[in-house]
């Protein structure tokens, strides 16, 4: 008898719990962008460094314009990258640009349009409130204060602030190290493959994928279910952070991966999860390495990476919410399976009334890669679930490996 198969969710949970992140180090802002701040980050300056204008316009003060239109004399002109110019007397305005500081005395902006201008004299046709249209300095950040927190992930927007403060370099989580083998007798040389053999396609599909998820990923090559080519191709892996291998996993006479790994001393944390697609995923700490052995057919290998190695490079890289989890969904059609697997099945999505309405691809075979290339979604469909109705609630995973 073989031990009850464990549910995804807890497989996911004992990843994580063994994925700490990994030590932080120094990267351009460009290198960084995707990454996740590793520890708080102080503004280098105030910025905006002065109180400026938000339009085009005049600056003004407010209690002038009490009653419009309001004639004030326009005394100067102030444009973006200029001093703060020239106090502001009662009755005066000052024509300022978008960003141009604002005057002294100066306490709000009247955008040009709700103004008449009349040779050197201006009519104010609107009442501004104190503060009106004015962007007042440190706005975004002051000198010394946290401008992002550790645990950001450098986006864009991230990215922006920290250029617009000058700061070259930011202290980030170390990207993991990943390397991925493809094995099996089956796969052919590229350039001349023998009749009867399939080409590597898991191969740079999983670097693909580690790459897509923040790893940098180098794939291995080929090797062949032989236990003295698997013994050499896992030894010169060893200094990775995580090893991915495809095939060879399951309990056929040639599945010879697990061996070999145990044979090494790596410590198997799990075999075989109640899934389908992909039941053979194994898991082992190899020394301070993650292995995941996928299984080999394409469909198995894409649908674990996403549920269980994705999470578990993004934790490594620190991410604080490395798993997608599931967007609640209605089945649109009506679905049926034994109990005892979680199924995940290639569905399309489309959105009517703010539901996500889900439908099952009609081909769900672990090798048919042209349904996985047409779906937008898993279908999950729990353990003890046997049918569902059509309009039925689901749990959909979004699909990363769409482009
Ligand atoms: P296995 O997990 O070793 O039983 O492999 C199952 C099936 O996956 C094989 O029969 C192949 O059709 C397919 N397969 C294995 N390795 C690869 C690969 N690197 N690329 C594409 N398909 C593969
Ligand atoms: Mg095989």
């Amino acid at each position: 008898m073989s031990p009850p198969l464990l549910a995804a969710p807890e497989a996911l949970a004992r990843i994580l719990a063994e994925c700490t992140p990994l030590p932080a180090e120094l990267a351009g802002v460009q290198q960084a962008l995707g990454r996740v701040l590793a520890m708080d980050l102080a503004a280098a300056r105030t910025q905006p460094p002065l109180d400026n204008s938000a339009m085009d316009g005049y600056a003004v003060r407010a209690a002038d314009c009490q009653e419009t239109p309001a004639p004030l004399k326009v005394v100067d002109r102030l444009f973006a990258g200029v001093g703060p110019g020239q106090p502001l007397g009662p009755g005066q305005a000052v024509r300022i640009m978008t960003g141009a500081p604002i005057p002294p005395g100066a306490d709000a902006v009247v955008m040009q349009e709700r103004t008449r201008l009349d040779g050197s004299t201006v009519q104010v046709l609107e009442r501004p409130s104190p503060g009106h249209n004015i962007r007042p300095a440190g706005e975004d950040a002051r000198e010394g204060q946290l401008l992002l927190e550790a645990g950001s992930v450098i986006g864009l927007a991230e990215a922006a602030l920290v250029w617009g403060q000058g700061i070259p370099v930011v202290p980030v989580f170390r990207r993991p190290r990943v390397g991925v083998l493809s094995t099996g007798d089956e796969l052919g040389d590229p350039a001349a493959p023998l009749p009867g053999q399939i080409l590597d396609s898991n191969g740079p599909m999983l670097t693909a994928a580690a790459a897509r998820a923040g790893a940098e990923a180098i794939h291995l090559g080929r090797c062949l279910d032989d236990p003295d080519a698997l013994r050499a191709a896992l030894e010169a892996a060893r200094h990775l952070d995580v090893l991915i291998t495809s095939a060879g996993a399951s309990v056929g006479e040639r599945d010879l991966v697990r061996g070999v790994l145990q044979s090494l001393g790596a410590q198997e944390r799990f075999w075989r999860l109640a899934i389908k697609p992909g039941k053979p995923l194994a898991w082992a700490r190899w020394g301070n390495a993650h292995v995941f052995s996928l299984p080999g057919n394409p469909v198995s290998a894409l649908v674990t990476f996403e549920l269980f190695v994705r999470p578990a490079l993004r934790k490594l890289a620190g991410h604080p919410a490395p798993a997608p989890g599931e967007l609640p969904g209605r089945t649109a059609v009506a679905l049926r399976k034994a109990a005892g697997l979680r199924h995940y099945l290639r569905a399309t999505v489309s959105f009517r009334d703010g539901t996500a309405w889900a439908t099952p691809l009609p081909t769900q075979g672990s090798g048919a890669l042209r349904s996985a290339a047409q779906a937008t979604h898993l279908l999950v469909l729990p353990e003890d679930v046997t049918e569902r109705a059509p309009g039925d609630p689901v749990g959909l995973v979004p699909l990363n490996w769409l482009a």
